[in-house]
């Protein structure tokens, strides 16, 4: 088993959406019908035709992990009734009576289609700057502003009750799915029944179908409405069952958390969840900063955090001279496209987004289209955007010659973490180049020995 810290379903979902728009297509988290009326309130017209579901390629899935193999899945599937009902006790143990459960399982079928999806590996990735173009528009800012405006009263008594910036909360509704309009239309609990008896992720959701069983016996959710992403993420914010059964709050006092078709409980649990995963109030994400080439790039890491004081003092400063609101706050300094690309100063609050999210680049498009909802400016500095973004293959190909060279990446995997960035820096000292980590064509063409 590969390390599973950045394979969690979220990863899932932003490779899948990764996937889509490296294919040129939208940003959609699953084969959503984006439909005027399931704006905002999150539900699907009865009359909505679904889209015709696209099925199992009836293919190995291509981790190579044995629970994917078509034989191993075509087993499964075959035992999936007696796994589903092999659940009950645990079920019960959650509260969910013998006829809820009845109910919910009788006929229950897997959806095999998610074994594809499961092990999707996109042959390209978008660059930082691509990903950013395509949540941080004109239009998601603009329909943003029209929410806050429309919600206003709800915003206000949910930034009072739970100290998080209501730019945050809105951002986080607009990145995940673009305001609910692209919140998925698979049946959540479908979904997490499947990956609970079927693939490579077994354990980890049996405990997403056993609350997703808790959430339909206790009616929280119109079971109609409790549909999703491919991995189970459901709502204008895109919870799973477990963070629902953590987070979720009741604050319209209907007595159901209800994070669907509830604007107040959606925006008071996302609150919670953010309060709970230390949001500290009043304070920013971070800044986008200049920095120096001549700066000591191995301190462009995430387990450094120096005070802004401190930063300031090795010649890293706010785009606009603009003093930092409180010197003495920490921030890790992240530069993702390397010396050539800006640079932002990272604080607490950042970490906190990237509990929701642990994508970088997803995290900052969430603080940066809060900065902008709040009337902030677009980024000043320029990305490189002349670089050429490395396929799968190049940037397997740029891990392995790293290893080859005596640098620890752990296992190639195609991912541009920070281990690879590390071991990058390292390479670009060691060839007399500015270490900034960024895995450039010319890097690799270095690292091949041209
Ligand atoms: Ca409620």
């Amino acid at each position: 088993m590969r390390p599973t810290r950045s394979r969690t379903p979220r990863g899932f979902i932003l490779s899948l959406a990764m996937a889509a728009l490296a294919a040129g297509g939208s940003l959609t988290l699953a084969a959503a019908q984006p439909k005027a009326d399931r704006l905002v309130t999150g539900s699907i017209p009865a009359n909505t035709k679904m889209p015709a579901a696209k099925p199992w390629s009836g293919e190995s899935g291509a981790s190579g992990h044995p629970e994917m193999t078509a034989e191993a899945i075509r087993a499964a599937a075959d035992d999936f009734p007696r796994c589903i009902q092999s659940l009950w006790p645990q079920a019960a143990r959650h509260g969910v009576s013998r006829a809820s459960f009845e109910t919910l399982t009788n006929g229950l079928k897997p959806d095999l289609r998610l074994m594809d999806l499961m092990d999707s590996q996109p042959e390209f990735t978008k660059s930082f700057w691509d990903y950013l173009d395509v949540l941080i528009t004109d239009a998601r800012i603009q329909k943003g502003r029209e929410l806050l405006e429309k919600y206003r009263p709800v915003f206000d008594r949910v930034e009072h009750a739970y100290g998080v910036d209501r730019h945050i909360l809105a951002a986080i509704w607009g990145v995940e799915t673009n305001y609910s309009t692209l919140a998925g239309d698979r049946p959540v609990l479908r979904s997490v029944a499947t990956l609970a008896c079927i693939g490579r992720r077994q354990a980890y959701f049996r405990d997403e179908f056993l609350i997703a069983l808790e959430i339909l016996h206790r009616r929280d959710i119109a079971p109609e409405h409790f549909v999703g992403s491919w991995a189970g993420a459901f709502g204008p914010t895109q919870f799973m069952p477990r963070a629902f059964k953590r987070f979720a709050v009741d604050f319209d006092g209907d007595g159901h958390r209800d994070t669907v078709d509830s604007i107040p409980d959606m925006l008071a649990s996302t609150a919670n969840m953010m309060k709970r995963n230390g949001w500290q109030a009043g304070h920013s994400w971070g800044y986008e900063v200049v920095v120096p080439a001549t700066l000591d790039f191995s301190l462009a890491d995430k387990a450094r955090m120096l005070s802004m004081r401190q930063w300031e003092q090795l010649g890293v400063h706010r785009v606009n001279r603009a003093a930092f609101p409180r010197p003495d706050d920490h921030a890790f300094l992240l530069v993702p496209a390397g010396v050539q690309g800006p640079g932002f100063l990272m604080t607490h609050n950042f970490r906190v987004i990237m509990k929701y999210n642990p994508a970088e680049a997803y995290a900052l498009a969430i603080g940066h289209l809060a900065d902008r909802l709040r009337g902030g400016a677009a980024f000043v500095q320029d990305w490189p955007r002349y670089e050429r973004v490395l396929s799968r293959a190049e940037r397997l190909e740029l891990q392995q010659l790293l290893a080859n060279h005596g640098f620890n990446i752990g296992e190639p995997d195609g991912r541009l973490g920070g281990e690879t960035r590390a071991a990058i820096r390292a390479f670009q000292s060691r060839t007399g180049r500015v270490p900034d980590g960024f895995a450039s064509a010319s890097v690799l063409d270095m690292l091949r020995g041209r």
